[in-house]
C-alpha cells in the first residue's frame, strides 16, 4: 500500500479527507493520496505566484539546467517509478518502463529549446523587438492513460519558458506523479512546481482559479467544454487535448504480413487507452478478408492480463467506469447483432480485464463507429472507394489523428493531406515526438502541445518599441 503527499511550496502535505487508488488488475486498494481542500488548493497558487518573479528573471540557461536535473531524477528512480505506474495504471511493466524513460526524453529534449526573439526595423527611427514571456501561474490537470509521460509534456515546457505550476494528476493515477513531484523538490525552487490531489471538485476549482492565469488540459472533450467555460472568468489561457476518434486507412496495395502487427498496435497499444489509437480501422475490400484473419491472430498471440506478469501484452482496462463504457459498446454491438470476429462480453472479475475485440463490418452509423471506445474494441469496416472512405473518416467531430496505409509512400501521403486531423501517420500510428506541434482539430482540442508551438503556448508576446538611433 503506497501513500504520498501532496506538494505545496516545497513540502509534503496531508489533508483531512483521503481518496483510494484501485489497483485494475486486482480491483483492490494500492494507496491513498490527499484529497486537498479548497484553501490547499488557494495556497499551491499562491505559493505558484510567489515563485514566480524570482523563477522567470532567471537566465533561460538555468531553467535549462533544471530541466535536465528534473530528467536525471526520473532516470534515477525509474524503477520505483515503473513499479508505482504499472499498479495504478495497468500497463505492463515493459510499457511502463517506455513510458518513465520517454519522459526523461522529452523533458531533456525540451530542455535545449530556445525561444525566438524577432526584431523588426521597416519604420524608420524605430525598432521593434518582440519576445516572449511567460503567462505566470500555469494549471496543469493530467488524464490516467499516460499520467507521468502527460505530466511531463506540461511540466517541460511550462517551467523551461519561466512559468510555475500547480499540477493535478488524475484521481485514478495519482501515484508515480506525486512520488515524481516530493523527489523534484530539491531540484527545484520551492513552490515553483507544487502538486494537489483530489476528487472531482479539484478540476472545476482549478479552472476557474481567480489566480490561474493558464491551463493546460488533457482529457476529454466533455470535460474540455467544461474547463473552457469556467476558464471563461479570468480569460484565462487555454491549451486543450482532447479526445479523438482516430481512422486508420488500409489501401489494397498493403503487404498484410508486414502490417499485421503494427496495424494491432495501432489500435491496442495501451489496451486502445490512447487518445490518437485507431479506433476506426477501414480496409479496401480487396483486403479486407485477409486484414480481419490477420488481425486475428496477433489478438491470438497477444496476452491480457495483470501488467507484472512478464506474458502480459495488454493490461486491463484502468477504471471501472471506462471498463463499463467498453463493455457497453461491446454489449450494443452484440445486441445489435453485428459479428464479433474476436473477442466479446468480458468475464467479471477481479481486474478489469477485456479481451481484443474486433467488430466485424458494423454499420456507419453503430455506436462502436461513432463513439470514442478507449479501450480494447474496434471496427473493422469495408470500403471500396477513396473518396467514400476519406469522406466517411471526415464525418467526425473529433479530429486528432488518423493513419495511411500503403506499400506505396507517395500515394498514401495524397490521402493523408486530405484528413481533416492535426497529425497523420503513414504506416504507423501513434509515434509522437517533442520536436513536432501536436494539436487537435476540430473538437479534439485548441492550441498545441510539443514542438516550437507547444513551446510558445506558455507564453505570450511582449513587443518594445525603442528610437533607432539611440537618442
Ligand atoms: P477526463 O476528462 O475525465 O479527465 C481528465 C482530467 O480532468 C482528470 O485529471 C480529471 O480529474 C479532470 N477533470 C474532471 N472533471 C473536470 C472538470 N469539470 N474540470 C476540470 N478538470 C476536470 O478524461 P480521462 O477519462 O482521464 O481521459 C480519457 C480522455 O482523455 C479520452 O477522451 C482521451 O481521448 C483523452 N486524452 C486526450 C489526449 C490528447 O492529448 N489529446 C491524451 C490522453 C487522453
Amino acid at each position: 500500500m503506497h501513500h504520498f503527499d501532496m506538494i505545496i511550496d516545497g513540502k509534503a502535505v496531508s489533508s483531512p479527507a483521503q481518496i483510494e487508488v484501485i489497483d485494475p488488475a486486482t480491483e483492490a486498494v494500492c494507496g491513498t493520496v490527499p484529497d486537498c481542500t479548497r484553501d490547499q488548493l488557494d495556497a499551491a497558487v499562491a505559493a505558484a505566484r510567489a515563485a514566480f518573479p524570482a523563477w522567470r528573471a532567471l537566465p533561460h540557461a538555468d531553467r535549462q539546467d533544471a530541466l535536465r536535473a528534473i530528467a536525471s531524477t526520473i532516470v534515477e528512480h525509474k524503477d520505483e517509478l515503473q513499479q508505482l505506474l504499472t499498479a495504478e495504471q495497468g500497463k505492463p511493466l515493459a510499457a511502463a518502463m517506455g513510458e518513465i524513460e520517454a519522459a526523461a526524453w522529452w523533458i531533456s529534449t525540451v530542455a535545449a529549446s530556445k525561444l525566438p526573439v524577432e526584431t523588426n526595423d521597416m519604420m524608420p527611427g524605430s525598432r521593434s523587438i518582440t519576445k516572449r514571456v511567460p503567462l505566470g501561474v500555469v494549471g496543469a490537470i493530467v488524464p490516467w492513460n499516460f499520467p507521468v509521460l502527460l505530466a511531463v509534456w506540461k511540466i517541460g515546457p511550462a517551467l523551461l519558458t519561466g512559468n510555475t505550476m500547480v499540477l493535478k494528476p488524475s484521481p485514478n493515477t495519482p501515484l508515480a506523479t506525486l512520488r515524481l513531484g516530493a523527489l523534484l523538490q530539491d531540484k527545484l525552487p520551492h513552490g515553483v512546481l507544487n502538486m494537489v490531489s483530489g476528487g472531482d471538485m479539484l478540476g472545476p476549482w482549478m479552472s476557474a482559479h481567480p489566480g490561474i492565469d493558464k491551463i493546460s488540459f488533457t482529457g476529454s472533450t466533455a470535460t474540455g467544454r467544461k474547463v473552457m467555460e469556467s476558464a471563461a472568468a479570468n480569460l484565462k489561457r487555454l491549451t486543450l487535448e482532447l479526445g479523438g476518434n482516430d481512422a486508420a486507412i488500409v489501401l489494397p496495395d498493403v503487404d498484410v504480413a508486414a502490417i499485421a502487427e503494427p496495424l494491432f498496435w495501432a489500435a491496442f497499444a495501451n489496451s486502445g487507452q490512447v487518445c490518437v489509437a485507431a479506433k476506426r480501422l477501414y480496409v479496401h475490400e480487396a483486403v479486407y478478408d485477409e486484414v480481419l484473419a490477420a488481425l486475428k491472430d496477433v489478438a491470438a498471440r497477444m496476452a491480457v492480463g495483470d501488467g507484472r506478469d512478464p506474458q502480459t501484452a495488454l493490461g486491463p482496462v484502468q477504471n471501472r467506469a471506462q471498463f463499463e463504457r467498453v463493455r457497453e459498446l461491446i454489449r450494443d454491438a452484440e445486441a445489435n447483432g453485428y459479428t464479433i470476429a474476436t473477442g466479446g462480453e468480458p468475464a467479471n472479475g477481479p481486474g478489469f480485464f477485456v479481451p481484443v475485440t474486433l467488430v466485424d463490418n458494423p454499420p456507419e452509423q453503430s455506436r462502436v463507429v461513432q463513439e470514442e471506445a478507449f479501450g480494447p474494441v474496434l471496427p473493422v469496416l469495408k470500403f471500396s472507394d477513396i473518396d467514400e472512405v476519406v469522406a466517411r473518416a471526415n464525418a467526425c467531430e473529433y479530429g486528432l489523428g488518423g493513419s495511411v496505409w500503403s506499400s506505396d509512400i507517395d500515394k498514401a501521403a495524397q490521402v493523408a493531406a486530405r484528413l481533416e486531423t492535426g497529425t497523420v501517420w503513414i504506416n504507423s500510428a501513434q509515434g509522437l515526438t517533442p520536436f513536432a506541434a501536436f494539436a487537435g482539430h476540430k473538437q479534439s482540442g485548441i492550441g498545441a502541445e510539443n514542438g516550437l508551438e507547444g513551446l510558445l503556448e506558455f507564453t505570450v508576446p511582449q513587443t518594445i518599441y525603442r528610437p533607432e538611433p539611440a537618442l
